[in-house]
């Protein structure tokens, strides 16, 4: 786990599966890929296999032993819902995340068939958890558009979407049962330019539909100078977050040992 991110909309990552493979445009220039490749060989570093899928079960009661509350963006460097992660594993990420509910978590996919498929079905006790934000990165019309409905159609409390790479006009949106929208433009070498007319529009949307609207940022070969100002100012709500107490040491370490209980050998 890291406890500081970078990205804006987090405070800290948490990856217990590492690598992905790519499904749409958004992917095309994946930050996650270029970071992870940039290691590929190099021994003992938890990229060794550069972007290749692996499952880190080490890292899967972190969240237990991280005391203060966070957002946690869950697998920063992957993609939770790809097919070579199996049902069980997947169970127990969400088992995790419904015990040590003292964090909220943000799950991002681009596999909404399969988030929609899993959380009507071994993922049920996960779904409809307060503190675990369900959500669908939407790049375009195409691939992106469809993932709103496959969402929408899974059971889940808090849904949220991740409006970037936002590569065209999105057009009218239905935000119903929807709790929060994150809009971003691409950025680093080759970023594809986003209009902002794109992301007035969905400001806009946002606004009568009552939907929390978090401008990440510009993008743009470098980021740093466009910065995230929308017409003068930030954009930076988020949904209600919920609050638990944070249990002593000896029961989140009982929790822990009941979770490796649970993982396949
Ligand atoms: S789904 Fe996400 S993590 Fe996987 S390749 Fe695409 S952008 Fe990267």
């Amino acid at each position: 786990m890291s406890l500081n991110s970078d990205i804006e909309w987090t405070d800290a990552t948490w990856n217990p599966v590492r690598g992905c493979v790519k499904v749409s445009p958004g992917c095309k220039h994946c930050y996650a890929e270029t970071f992870a490749e940039r290691f590929r060989g190099v021994k003992g570093h938890p990229y060794e296999q550069g972007f290749d899928l692996r499952l880190v079960p080490e890292k899967l009661t972190e969240p237990l032993s991280w005391r203060s509350p966070k957002l946690v963006f869950v697998n920063s460097m992957s993609d939770l819902f790809q097919p070579g992660v199996p049902d069980d594993y997947v169970e127990t990420v969400a088992q995790v995340m419904a015990t040590a509910n003292w964090h909220t978590y943000q799950v991002l996919t681009k596999r909404s068939e399969r988030l929609r498929d899993i959380l009507h079905a071994k993922l049920r006790f996960a779904a409809e958890r307060e503190n675990i934000w369900w959500g669908v990165s939407v790049e375009d019309r195409k691939y992106g558009l469809p993932r709103i409905d496959h969402l929408r159609d899974a059971p889940a409390k808090v849904r949220f979407l991740s409006l970037e790479p936002l590569l065209e006009d999105l057009g009218e949106l239905d935000l119903s049962g929807i709790s929060w929208v994150i809009v971003g433009g691409e950025s680093g070498p080759g970023a594809r330019p986003m209009k902002k007319g794109w992301v007035v529009s969905i400001r806009d949307q946002c606004r009568e539909q009552r939907v929390p609207f978090f401008f990440k940022q510009w993008g743009g070969v470098r980021k740093g100078r466009n910065g995230r100002e929308l017409d003068g100012r930030t954009h930076d709500e988020y949904p209600v977050r919920m609050s638990a107490p944070v249990p002593a040491e000896e029961m989140r370490l009982a929790s822990a040992r009941g979770i490796w209980r649970t993982i396949p050998s």
